[in-house]
């Protein structure tokens, strides 16, 4: 399929009201990631307030701060995430790395609550061998002691559906239900589905029938009104491989059925909905292309 950025923000333009956009870098200021949604008509972005890579926090000066609120009204885009740094562990038996992820899940709720950024996408934790009992309480008590801590800060804090990798906790339902049961501070938390992690963890979505049960068993054990966040991504690898390589929307084991089920789901228009996939390199540029797929199951 070849389509420029032109012919994709006519497409975001016919289609009404969607909330759609991708996950942007914020390589030169945290306001380019939305200079570079709008350059493709996005009406949502995603992006990390810092380097998710590394431990090194980051202080906001006023003028990341005022540039990022002047880029929000200048592209409209206020379906925003955050995307909390991969090395955060709130269930990790060690006890030192657990208080270094609360200061950095902290430090993530300010700058994005400064930013007025409405939501944060983190990924629950690995227990690590410990049990996955004790890692759903390590998680528990750490966020409640933040939100404790912290009252009055705004985002609402996603826990991301997972594959399911080593470890790794939030890969089934009744995980993510369980976290959120039993957070005190209802209104300050939800759930992010990720299409390629549920998929890579057992929840089939490529026919009609196997994405009506999942949808209606997420439905049943989290509650469709905690869901507050789309990730859009093919899987690489395959059903039940716990394993979470993103691919191309309708390249990879999902195929473009999943999609086209997501995309024109009436329960699911409104949530904001946000590509994850490989950027690509040199001229290639495979966000107008996975936009546009899914822009035309709607348009
Ligand atoms: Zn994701």
């Amino acid at each position: 399929m070849s389509i420029d950025r032109d012919r994709l923000k006519a497409l975001f333009k016919s289609t009404n009201q969607t909330y759609l956009g991708a996950h942007f870098s914020i390589a030169g200021g945290i306001h380019r990631a939305l200079i570079a949604a709008q350059a493709y008509g996005c009406t949502a972005a995603q992006l990390f307030t810092k380097n998710a890579k590394t431990w090194k926090e980051r202080r906001l000066i006023d003028t990341d701060i005022h540039l990022f609120k002047q880029a929000v009204k200048d592209t409209r885009i206020t379906r925003i995430a955050s995307h909390t740094s991969y090395l955060i562990n709130l269930a990790t038996p060690e006890r030192k790395k657990q208080a270094k992820s609360k200061r950095a899940l902290t430090g993530e709720l300010i700058r994005s609550d400064a930013l007025g950024i409405p939501f944060i996408v983190h990924h629950p934790g690995s227990h690590m061998g410990s049990g996955l009992e004790k890692g759903l309480d390590r998680i528990v008590s750490a966020i409640n002691d933040i939100f404790d801590d912290n009252p009055g800060l705004t985002p609402r804090l996603l826990f991301e559906t997972t594959a399911g990798q080593g470890t790794g906790i939030g890969h089934r339902f009744e995980q993510l239900a369980d976290i959120i049961t039993r957070i005190e501070a209802k209104d300050r938390v939800g759930v992010c589905l990720d299409t390629c992690h549920i998929f890579a963890a057992g929840y089939d979505i490529r026919t009609k029938k196997t994405y009506w049960e999942t949808m209606e068993r997420f439905d049943d054990i989290i509650g469709l009104s905690n869901l507050y966040f789309i990730h859009l991504n093919d899987s690489l690898k395959a059903f039940c491989s716990r394993v979470d390589r993103h691919a191309h929307i309708g390249q990879g084991a999902i195929g473009m059925d999943g999609f086209q089920f997501v995309m024109t789901d009436p329960r699911l228009s409104g949530i904001p909905k946000i590509i994850e996939t490989p950027k690509g390199s040199g001229n290639e540029d495979f966000d107008t292309v996975n936009l546009a797929r899914l822009l035309n199951f709607i348009r």
